[in-house]
């Protein structure tokens, strides 16, 4: 079921059009990868979702009814997290969770449960130190378990890894894959590595407009090249092999991952073993490339500008 439904919206600058006919689809209980470069116009799109900012034309519709301006109810079921967040440094995890609660309007008796709810749910250490003491990935759990508070049908966090080390993001990352059985995300980010990970979808924005949508897998699986790459200890030894005695091999290069290359028409992976099994060449691994979603991104950005 479409949770959160785009359609046909344009949104000026002055004359600038930031967003041009963008459409987007993000179905419950999805971790849905809001992808694009600086500039493209993710800020705008979460913005126009969220009422910050007026849009020209196109509808935007969430759990199935278009927004009105004149009724931001909607918002009660969305909760949003910033790139970085930022709390009142002399409160306590915990005062902060429970000033989010008194402020939406959870019930006195409630309160300290569902308090202790989130901060389970989201792992936070330390709920009774000051957040002026928090790391950064410390906080970013305090500002989603804040979110969490409400039960949010829908959590929209943009960029939330971008300033976190590298143990803190795979961290965050791990706690966003758990969340989606509880909440739908709609994660904004420019890490694509972070996306590939996380995303059952993906929607990839350039110049304001949707320019690719579809699962994650599908996306990838659809771009599997047909190039192989030979993972071995004795590269030299088999790239001259493969370059100078299969003459099945169409294109070879060497690559940070070993070599690369790809086969003619009408040859098979078999002649490859066969090749390494006559010359006694032991191999560590031999695979079909696919791309990553770095490949895909770069690909579609390619095309998309040279038209
Ligand atoms: P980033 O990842 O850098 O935040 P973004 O994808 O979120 O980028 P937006 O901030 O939505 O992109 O900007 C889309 C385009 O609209 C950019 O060219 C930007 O310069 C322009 N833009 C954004 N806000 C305004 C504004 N208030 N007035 C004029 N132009 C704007």
């Amino acid at each position: 079921m479409s949770l959160l439904k785009i359609e046909n919206l344009n949104k000026f600058y002055g004359t600038f059009k930031a967003l041009d006919n963008f459409e987007l689809n993000v179905v419950e209980n999805q971790v849905y990868g809001f992808i694009g470069r600086n500039g493209a116009g993710k800020t705008t799109t979460l913005n126009a979702v969220m009422q910050f900012i007026d849009f020209d034309s196109g509808t935007i519709y969430f759990d199935g009814k278009p927004l009105n301006k004149d009724d931001v109810s909607y918002k009660e079921f969305i909760a949003f997290v910033p790139d970085v967040p930022s709390f009142p440094s002399y409160l306590k995890g915990r005062e902060v969770l429970a000033l989010t609660a008194d402020f939406i309007g959870i019930e006195a008796s409630e309160r300290n449960k569902r308090i202790k709810e989130v901060i389970e749910r989201t792992d936070i250490k330390y709920p009774n130190k000051k957040v002026g003491q928090y790391s950064r990935g410390m906080r970013q759990r305090l500002a989603i378990a804040s979110a969490l508070l409400k039960k949010p049908k829908l959590l929209i966090m943009d960029e939330p890894t971008s300033a976190l080390d590298p143990l803190g993001r795979k961290e965050l990352l791990d706690l966003i894959r758990s969340l989606k059985s509880e909440t739908t995300i709609l994660y904004s980010t420019h890490i694509l590595g972070d996306a590939q990970g996380v995303c059952d979808k993906i929607g990839l924005i350039e110049n304001g407009r949707l320019v690719l949508e579809g699962d994650m897998d599908e996306i990838l699986r659809s771009k599997v090249t047909n190039a192989y790459v030979v993972e071995c200890e004795r590269l030299d030894e088999v790239y001259k092999l493969l370059s100078q005695h299969a003459p099945f091999v169409d294109t070879i290069e060497k690559t940070q991952r070993g070599i690369t290359f790809t086969l003619k028409e009408n040859a098979k992976q078999r002649d490859i073993y066969r090749l390494f099994s006559t010359y006694d060449v032991h191999i560590d691994k031999l695979y079909k490339q696919s791309q990553s979603l770095e490949d895909v991104f770069v690909e579609v950005l390619n095309n998309e500008n040279s038209v």
